[in-house]
């Protein structure tokens, strides 16, 4: 992925391992203390006793789909011809399914992804010429934007807008 440009680098208190900067999160009693987002999702994992939901979305075209993803800075795992999964560091954020008589056109599936910073996440992934909308403050007071792939699967990601830097 992208080089690490010097000063940037964190190291995760939790796993020891450098990081970049946006790759972590500091506790707001410790700002000294970093953790990686992948030890977080690992935390949160033990912590939530109910069941983590990852969306299974249809695509007509696997290698457009691989494309996209990686295009889209995240990593896609083969594990079949017909089946793939879509993981932000250790977070499994999708997973893929070949459908091959799928219609993009016609297709409606659709997932929401809250992050701490969608303005980030529609900047990174416009640069990198993905088909994002444009960041809007919506009535239900989320900050949000959204994409399809070449399948037609709509991904909407948003923050809650009163949220960020104190
Ligand atoms: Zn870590």
């Amino acid at each position: 992925m992208d080089g690490v440009p010097s000063g940037t680098t964190a190291t995760c208190a939790c796993c020891g391992e450098p990081q970049k900067a946006s790759d972590v999160v500091r506790l707001g009693c410790r700002p000294d203390i970093a953790v990686c987002g992948g030890c977080v999702y690992d935390l949160a994992g033990r912590l939530v006793a109910g069941p983590t939901i990852t969306p299974i979305f249809p695509v007509n075209d696997m290698a457009a789909a691989r494309e996209f993803w990686t295009r889209a800075g995240l990593q896609v795992d083969e594990y079949g011809p017909e089946y793939a999964f879509v993981r932000y560091g250790t977070a499994e954020l999708l997973h893929l399914d070949l459908r091959r008589d799928l219609e993009p056109e016609r297709n409606a599936a659709a997932c929401y992804v809250r992050v701490s910073d969608p303005r980030e996440w529609q900047r990174r992934w416009k640069d990198r010429g993905l088909p994002v909308s444009d960041v809007v403050v919506q009535p239900w007071g989320m900050v949000e934007f959204s994409v399809k792939d070449p399948s037609g699967n709509l991904i909407r990601m948003g923050a809650a807008a009163e949220r960020g830097p104190k």
